[in-house]
């Protein structure tokens, strides 16, 4: 699904990623580790379009896409949730939802006038969508409170419910379990479970809850300074000396 070829970024002087190269294959949950600073972060933005890298190449879907735009990628199925959710805080919960679909014919001031019933229908389909998405994550009761009013952990469930109003491929997931109570993290990992098995999606998640790590993931990739240090199941990688010494080095 995803195939990263010596990817380089550059900030000023300082390489944050160095020479990384990887495969996601389809239908896995991919788990990505390591200390803070390791360069994570700018690798989900490199793959998601934020910015352009120095150099190497990245493939998706066979096709090359290095250097597109997070927009483009996007409509190719490429989605990617933040760390620190990116709610519209002042609209709901539902109509965050009802906002992810592009290219809505509502909104065209053009179609609103001369094709009205078209645009009723289109934004009828888009909140049935919506509302699915918020029954599937036990969100239906604060359908209509303001984003800016949920706790961090149904922040982080909406952020999810994003990546179901489109037709996602490839999920990239940035630390979903901060900020969530055990609870809802129980909730959150079942979601992403499902979401992966019987929607299909594949996942690449950041994550430094190792239990949800273990729980998820298969394989799981340990970047430290800018590289990837190691790749395998969690037990190897979590047994490996070199990761060991990354994080000692934190
Ligand atoms: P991680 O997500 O693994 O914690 P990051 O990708 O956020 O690591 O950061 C890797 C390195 O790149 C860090 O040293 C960070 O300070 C640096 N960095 C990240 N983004 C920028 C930026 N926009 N400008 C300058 N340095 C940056």
């Amino acid at each position: 699904m995803l195939e990263l070829d010596q990817l380089v970024m550059d900030f000023g002087g300082f390489r944050a990623v160095d020479r990384c190269s990887f495969r996601v294959e389809a239908g896995t949950i991919t788990g990505l580790i390591g200390p803070n600073g390791a360069g994570k972060t700018t690798l989900f933005n490199l793959i998601a379009g934020a910015f352009p890298p120095v150099s190497g190449s990245i493939r998706f879907l066979g096709e090359e896409v290095t250097g597109l735009s997070s927009d483009a990628l996007f409509h190719k199925g490429l989605v990617r949730t933040f760390q620190i959710p990116h709610e519209f805080h002042r609209l709901t919960a539902l109509e965050n939802l009802m906002m992810v679909p592009p290219a809505q014919p509502g909104e065209s001031l053009f179609a609103n006038w001369l094709s009205w019933g078209r645009v009723r229908a289109a934004e009828a389909k888009v909140e049935r969508l919506a509302w699915e998405a918020l029954e599937f994550l036990e969100l239906t009761h604060v359908a209509h409170e303001r984003a800016g009013n949920l706790s961090g952990g149904q922040k982080k469930l909406l952020e999810l419910g994003r990546t179901m109003m489109t037709d996602a491929r490839l999920v990239l997931l940035d630390e979903p379990a901060a900020g969530v109570n055990r609870t809802l993290l129980r909730k959150l990992e079942d979601k992403i479970r499902i979401l992966n098995e019987e929607r299909g999606y594949t996942f690449i998640l950041i994550e430094h809850d190792m239990e949800m790590i273990q729980k998820l993931c298969a394989p799981v990739i340990c970047m430290a300074e800018g590289k990837v240090l190691i790749e395998g199941d969690f037990q190897t990688v979590r047994a490996d000396p070199r990761v060991l010494e990354a994080y000692l080095g934190e």
